[in-house]
């Protein structure tokens, strides 16, 4: 044991070892948290309505295929972290916005019945809740009549 060959063969046998170890830990580990947020997206069953995790890859294209529908209806979801009475939430409910299952007009979430936009922002302590249907329209209309007047 104490000729060189032999201390030769046990670096060698723990180098191979050690990388091993960091192999396996590699990939037990994963992707980093970072790197997982970007790619596993919640998205939109545009026929069912219903919400899964898809993971983004290169290459792929939107709509993604739904697991619900079997067809590829999946569009990215938009969360919504609001309540009725205007708070907010921490666990946001799922939106598909109607331009992705061409319904014409803006989109309002079905839990709160506030109005969802793309690339939805998640509230500041000090934001003000978006405006539910009835509020949108009034406000719409309150928009008209001004410009009609100015006309
Ligand atoms: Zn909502």
């Amino acid at each position: 044991m104490q000729s060189k060959a032999g201390k030769y063969a046990a670096a060698g046998f723990l180098a191979v070892v050690l990388l091993i170890v960091i192999f396996v830990f590699k990939s037990f580990m994963g992707d980093s948290p970072a790197e997982a947020a970007t790619r596993d997206r919640l998205f939109m069953c545009a026929e069912t309505e219903k919400s899964f995790r898809y993971k983004l890859e290169k290459g792929v294209t939107i709509p993604v295929p739904s697991p619900y529908s079997g067809k590829e209806t999946g569009y990215p979801a938009e969360l919504c972290y609001w309540t009725k009475d205007g708070q907010t939430k921490t666990d946001p409910t799922p939106v598909l916005l109607n331009s992705y299952k061409h319904v014409p007009g803006p989109t309002f979430c079905p839990d709160c019945g506030r109005l969802v936009v793309g690339h939805n922002p998640s509230p500041d302590p000090d934001s003000k809740p978006p405006p539910t249907r009835e509020e949108y329209e009034a406000r719409k209309a309150a928009q008209e009549q001004l410009r009609d007047q100015q006309e």
